[in-house]
């Protein structure tokens, strides 16, 4: 990314800016690293991409570490993933040892700068044990949970408890997934970076020529979802959903996705989305590179209605895309979704493809409230859901992290 903090200024005021810089300044030269399990493919890449360079631009010296992993491994932590949104998994000791075969070498790989860092930040449960191969550890080590632990699967949590509780402290998105943990939770809902290709303004014609390109006829409205082929995501769902709609109301449905490097089990699912999808010619199901950024921004915007009808939804950053591109999102009732669809307001929330099929022939049929509810997604984004207000979070964090330490050190 080629962008700095200043070029922020133009979308949410002086003010924002400046506040971060002033709080940054009691940072300056902190070492920080993050670490998670792909370099692309999913909310947490997305948000990683911007994250660096502008902690950097601040002052800060912030880097980014992959694991590196086999397909045992990744079955494993794919499994924690499942478990963690409360499905019954099966964990075997064998796959208990993958994963901690790999993050056994991973360590031996990144003790170097972990241990010598101020502050490290772990995402998700793919990297979790890294504290515990780190024991010469300097500065203070952050559990960040990404995914909706709402409900995890007994077994899989007792696990990652052992795993994560001697973390100084750990983030949650959102009060309903913070666990019984022995240390401070903070809840840091994510955000987009309205300047990136995912999300800039584009000009109308590349969306033309976006649509023309994936052959996607322009001539009744495009429904669509974006999403990794994860059952979470429920395609099938959606496919269900449309084909309700589809009974009184024309319309093309866009299922657009692609696979990310640490998740196993896309190419099932997509196999799944594709025969549900067979012999119907107003569903698109596109599979996309990892870097599809702006035909992903252009799909959004070609879009009348946005869905992401998730069954269990960390926080959805595909929703805030659709939100901060003024499109009405008809959004799964659970989880982060819950945060960015204000039912009635930036869209609805659904429990059941006949419920989604009944909101979107609403919509469909009024085009005000579309247009309306367009309008107060991007505002409701703007003032709750930007880099800006994450930045400022993540700041606040590790200076209050760091005072608690301190005090704890003149306490002893
Ligand atoms: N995404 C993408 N290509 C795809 C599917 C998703 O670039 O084929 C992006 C999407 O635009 C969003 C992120 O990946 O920025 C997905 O984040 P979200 O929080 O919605 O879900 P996650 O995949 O992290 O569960």
């Amino acid at each position: 990314m080629d962008r700095v903090l200043d070029d922020y200024r133009a979308v949410v005021g002086d003010n924002a800016v400046s506040q971060l810089r002033q709080l940054a300044g009691d940072l300056a030269g902190a070492k920080v690293v993050h670490v998670n399990s792909t370099k692309s493919g999913g909310g947490v890449a997305e948000i990683l991409d911007w994250l660096i360079p502008l902690m950097n631009d601040l002052g800060l010296d912030a880097s980014w570490e992959v694991i590196e992993g086999n397909p045992d491994y990744f079955n494993t932590t794919k499994a924690f993933h499942n478990g963690l949104q409360g499905n019954n998994v099966a964990l075997t000791q064998s796959m208990l040892d993958a994963y901690e075969t790999t993050v056994a070498f991973n360590a031996r790989r990144l003790r170097p700068i972990l241990e010598e860092a101020d502050f490290v930040f772990i995402h998700d449960p793919q990297p979790a044990k890294l504290l515990q191969l780190c024991p010469d550890r300097k500065g203070m080590w952050i559990w960040r949970c990404h995914i909706d632990a709402s409900h995890p699967n007994r077994k899989v949590w007792r696990y990652l408890h052992s795993l994560v509780s001697d973390y100084d402290a750990s983030i949650f998105s959102m009060p309903d997934f913070a666990q019984r943990l022995p240390h401070a939770q903070f809840i840091i809902a994510p955000s987009i970076d309205p300047l990136s290709d995912k999300n800039r303004d584009i000009p109308e014609e590349e969306i033309a020529a976006t649509l023309e390109t994936l052959k996607i006829p322009n001539n009744c409205p495009i429904l669509t979802q974006v999403s990794r082929f994860d059952r979470f995501k429920d395609p099938t769902g959606v496919i269900r959903t449309f084909k309700l709609l589809s009974e009184s109301v024309e319309a093309r449905l866009v299922l657009a996705g692609g696979g990310a490097t640490d998740d196993p089990e896309g190419a099932a699912v997509f196999e799944e989305v594709m025969d549900e999808a067979k012999d119907n010619d107003h569903i698109h199901v596109l599979m996309l590179p990892s870097d599809a950024h702006r035909t992903i921004n252009a799909l959004q915007r070609a879009s009348t209605i946005i869905i992401q009808k998730s069954t269990q939804e960390g926080f959805g950053l595909t929703v805030t895309e659709a939100l901060w591109k003024g499109k009405p999102v008809i959004g799964g009732n659970v989880g982060g979704i819950r945060l960015q669809v204000h039912n009635h307001h930036t869209g609805y929330l659904v429990n059941t493809p006949e419920g989604a099929a009944l909101r979107i022939r609403e919509l469909l049929r009024n085009p005000v409230k579309i247009s309306n509810m367009g309008q107060t997604g991007k505002q409701f984004v703007k003032e709750n859901f930007l880099l800006t207000r994450h930045l400022r979070e993540y700041l606040t964090l590790m200076l209050g992290v760091r005072r608690g330490l301190e005090n704890h050190l003149i306490a002893q």
